[in-house]
Parts: structure tokens; sequence; C-alpha cells
């Protein structure tokens, strides 16, 4: 009982940090330490929402969750109708996150390997990526294993040289630090309830975040004015959508505008002092939640 507690208080920890990060403004202009605080909290509340069923259905066990797991069938009859249902309801939350992520994974998988073989049909390699002869603009990145940036020829004549590069080094960005793999958990969790306004905000949150970390590194090697006028051309251009499982370089509307914005007019956002202190907060409170695998309930 004692352990399930200290999960409902981690889980609330991870709460209240997320909701402190949907709040911010200082994010925009620190979008890197932002995401560490977001996959944070994230891993934190499903780890403590699990542990907090674990830790009270198998506490009678007195043993680890995997033992006690283990004992269930054999033992099942010593818990009551209480512990029984939080035990339940604990297996059936991991195993709607397991297959609902392995689900995700798969087709995003498919998807990306059928784009990349019709690229092999229709694209041309040019510069660092591949080109593909059609007139509406657009570029992308297809992240994975052995990435594929993708510019049109639309694209190519919509942009200056120099606008050109700083989009390639943005979509390389989003390949390099693999920022698909920053999303994956989150889109797979808005794929479980895609009612839930608050989980495709806090997508949407996220996705702008990772755009602008790879604004950041094109505006370094390229300088932000010439990012921000492709993205402008992009988004006059109606350029908007992006390809199942591709990162592209225009996305949502609203996205482009703030971040057209924030490239020219970059608000000097102080960095929070308290970031180191929620770093480690939201740390213990990981490691609480970690520990109901390790420990033995009481
Ligand atoms: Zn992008």
């Amino acid at each position: 009982m004692i352990l399930a507690g200290h999960q409902i208080a981690a889980a609330a920890v991870a709460a209240v940090v997320m909701v402190w990060l949907l709040r911010s403004r200082w994010t925009h202009a620190h979008p890197r330490p932002a995401l560490v605080l977001w996959q944070m909290s994230g891993l934190t509340l499903v780890l403590a929402s699990v542990g907090a069923l674990f830790g009270f259905g198998l506490a009678p066990f007195r043993r680890g969750v995997f033992p006690s797991l283990l004992d269930l069938p054999s033992r099942w009859h010593e818990l009551d109708l209480w512990h029984l249902a939080a035990v339940a309801a604990g297996l059936l939350l991991v195993a709607w996150l397991v297959v609902n992520q392995i689900l995700c994974f798969r087709d995003t998988a498919r998807a990306r390997a059928r784009h990349r073989l019709l690229l092999q049909l229709v694209a041309q390699p040019n510069s660092g990526a591949l080109v593909v002869d059609h007139p509406v603009a657009v570029a992308y990145c297809v992240p994975g294993r052995h990435p594929r940036i993708v510019v049109s020829a639309g694209a190519r004549r919509l942009l200056s040289k120099v606008e050109l590069d700083a989009v390639l080094a943005h979509e390389r960005a989003h390949a390099r630090e693999r920022h698909d793999l920053v999303l994956a958990p989150f889109q797979a969790l808005r794929r479980l309830v895609p009612s839930s306004r608050l989980l495709t905000r806090v997508c949407s949150t996220i996705e702008l975040l990772v755009e602008m970390c790879a604004d950041d590194r094109a505006a370094r090697q390229h300088g932000r004015e010439p990012l921000a006028s492709a993205l402008e051309r992009f988004h006059a251009n109606g350029a908007t959508g992006t390809p199942t499982g591709a990162l592209a370089i225009a996305g949502a509307d609203a996205h482009v505008v703030a971040r057209i914005r924030r490239l020219r007019q970059p608000e000097p956002t102080a960095f929070p002092l308290v970031w180191p202190l929620v770093v480690g907060l939201l740390g213990v409170a990981l490691v609480t939640s970690a520990s109901i695998f390790a420990l033995p309930l009481q």
C-alpha cells in the first residue's frame, strides 16, 4: 500500500510538470530542455499509473511484481475483489499500451517502407537529397536507420539556393536526432484515445518543439532568415501536409506561422532556473515508479 501511494505521488508530480510545460512560454525559446521534461514526465506518468494499480492489487502477496504475477494463477483467491480488479486493470493497461505501441511501430514502418520503395522508382539523388519530379513544393524526411531526405522539383524552383540548403539542414536534423523516436510514444498514446483533446494538444505541442529543434540546428548552419523565408514560401504555396511516417518541413499551418515568427523575432525568454530542480524531482519520481518492479510490495 505504501508503494501504491508513492506511485500516485509520482504520477501527480509528472502531471503537474506536464501542465506547467503546456502553459509555459520558455519552451519555445529552449525546445530541447523542454522535450527532455516531456519525455521524463510522460514515462513517469505511464510507469506510475501501472505501478499504482499493481502496487495496490498485488500488495497482499508481499513479493515483487513479477513473482507476484507468476503466483497469481495459483493464489488469486487470496485477493479480495478490489485487489483483483486493480490487478486486472493493471494487466489490461499494460497490454493495451504495449500492443498499441507495437501496432504503431508496425504501421509506421510499413508506410515508410512503401514510401522508400516508391522513392526508388520515381526519385533521383541530387545534392544529398532525393528529388521527386513533381510541381507541388514539398520537402520532408523519411526517418529510420536509413533515412531519406526528399525534396520536390517544385520546392527547388520555389526556393533560392540558401533557402534550399536551410530546408535540407532542417530535414537532416530530424533524421540525425531521430525525432521520429521522440514523437512515437506520444503519437501512440494519441492513437489510443484519438478523441482526447488533451492528448491531441500534448502531441501538437511536442511536434512543434521537435520542429523548433530542427529549425535551431538549420539556423545555426545557414542563418535564421533563409529558413524563415523558405517556410514563408511553403506556407504561401499551401505546401502543408506530411506523408504518413514522415517529418515535413511545413506541417500544421499554426506551427509554421509560430516558427516563422520565432525565427524572425526570437523572444529573449530566460531559461527557467527551476529546470534542474524539476529534472531532479522527475528523476526521483521516475525511480520511485520503476522501484515497483524491483522491491517487494508492502
Ligand atoms: Zn520539420
